[in-house]
């Protein structure tokens, strides 16, 4: 049986004339011969009236606390509703379509409300609908704990969903529909001449997507990978092929391996504050294995640590920053934060052991005059971090200086 999983976003269900675009995918998967399972996230995006933060501010406008698990039953609303309206779409369509929630369609969860993790995915249900010829239509962003307790995946938790059923399912493909032809080389918000990639490996997109791409998960692809089922990111609104994420670098005309390229694309991630905490250089002491302990032991994750002598810098993401400073000040130590930075990274494959990447990437910024605060590379990525007003200014001189434009 050929089974592809067909997740829709966000701005992929939000009206009726869209859901019509929707119908037509569904439908030619099936002339294709796929058995089509469909998954869909809420309908609209942040501010309209079935998105999930809709739901969320509802529920806090009276009382600001609420339990993570008592959340977690409002958060899930939005799928439910996007699922009941596919459902019935492809139902007035002539579909044997069926709705199921994260749970029926066989997502067990650990009982982390609002972030949960998936234990494991039985496809048993899903398998038996496909082979009965019925569509079922999952709500995405919804998983269930072994004692039925309703969990939900965390943000972006609908391509985890997909990415989970194609992998229990073997699925041959999994397709993320969303508002853009594919993967980018930048955010096309920020850049208007960024370029659509058509093959990409789950390391680089990962890397991007860890790095503040949002246009799909990164535990999404972590899962797809671990069973090699390919992902395409594609639009709703186009018939552009799209963005295939595979294991394998694609030989372009000239003979060389797309994914071999040097810088793949510019991704940003905002909402960052620095720490720096100012030490006596002659004492020598383990400080930073307290500092770090310390935040470790408050659940706050840290990244771009720089460790000197008299000093130890590193970034936190600004919710956690009251804290932070609050408990580093509490063991005496003298902190300074530097508020509204944001992460510039450029990712690539094919970037180590290229001689001179770094240089470029300095050169890129301080034409523009843009000041860094710190800097981090790996073998497959280099980010720095800016001030949040420079973002736009550091992606677009970044996404140049590498060859990505159109
Ligand atoms: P959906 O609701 O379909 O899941 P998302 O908003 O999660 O949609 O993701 C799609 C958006 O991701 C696009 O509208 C685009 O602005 C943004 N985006 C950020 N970085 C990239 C990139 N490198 N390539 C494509 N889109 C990107
Ligand atoms: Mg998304």
């Amino acid at each position: 049986m050929r089974i592809i999983v067909q997740k829709f976003g966000g701005t992929s269900v939000a009206s009726p004339e869209v859901r019509e675009l929707v119908l037509k995918k569904i439908e030619k998967a099936r002339e294709q011969e796929f058995h089509p399972v469909v998954v869909v996230s809420a309908m609209g995006r942040r501010g309209d009236c079935y998105a999930t933060d809709t739901f969320i501010n509802m529920a806090r406008d009276t009382y600001k606390y609420i339990a993570p698990r008592e959340l977690d039953h409002i958060m899930y609303c939005g799928e439910m509703i996007s699922a009941v309206v596919m459902a019935g779409t492809l139902q007035a369509a002539g579909m044997d379509a069926i709705m199921l929630t994260g749970g029926q369609a066989g997502i067990i969860t650990d009982g982390s409300f609002n972030h949960a993790r998936i234990l494991k995915c039985d496809p048993t249900r899903l398998f038996g609908l496909t082979k009965a010829g019925k569509i079922p239509v999952v709500c995405g962003f919804q998983g269930m704990t072994s004692e039925g307790e309703f969990t939900t995946l965390g943000r972006g938790g609908s391509d985890t969903t997909a990415a989970a059923l194609g992998a229990a399912l073997n699925a041959e493909l999994v397709e993320i529909y969303t508002d853009v032809d594919g993967i980018m080389t930048a955010d096309p918000r920020i850049v208007a001449n960024a370029k659509i990639l058509d093959c990409i490996s789950y390391g680089e997109v990962c890397q991007l997507a860890h790095q503040g791409a949002k246009v799909i998960h990164p535990r999404a692809v972590e899962i797809a990978m671990q069973k090699n089922i390919p992902l395409v990111v594609k639009s709703t609104f186009s018939d552009a092929p799209g963005t295939l994420i595979t294991n394998i670098g694609k030989e372009d005309a000239d003979g060389t391996t797309v994914t071999d390229r040097v810088a793949t694309g510019v991704t940003y991630l905002g909402n960052i504050v620095q720490i720096k905490i100012h030490l006596d250089e002659d004492i020598s002491s383990d400080d930073s294995y307290k500092v770090f302990k310390t935040m470790a032991d408050s659940g706050i994750s840290v990244d771009l640590i720089n460790v000197h002598p008299g000093e130890i810098m590193f970034t936190i993401d600004s919710d956690f920053a009251e804290r932070a400073i609050a408990k580093l000040k509490r063991q005496g130590y003298d902190v300074e934060m530097v508020e509204s930075c944001a992460k510039v990274s450029v990712v690539g494959g094919g970037m180590r052991e290229v001689p001179g990447v770094m240089a470029n990437f300095i050169e890129a910024l301080s034409k523009k005059k843009i000041a860094i605060l710190q800097t981090v590379d790996s073998h497959t990525s280099i980010s720095v971090l800016v001030q949040k007003g420079d973002v736009e200014a550091a992606v677009k001189a970044l996404h140049e200086k590498f060859g990505l434009c159109n």
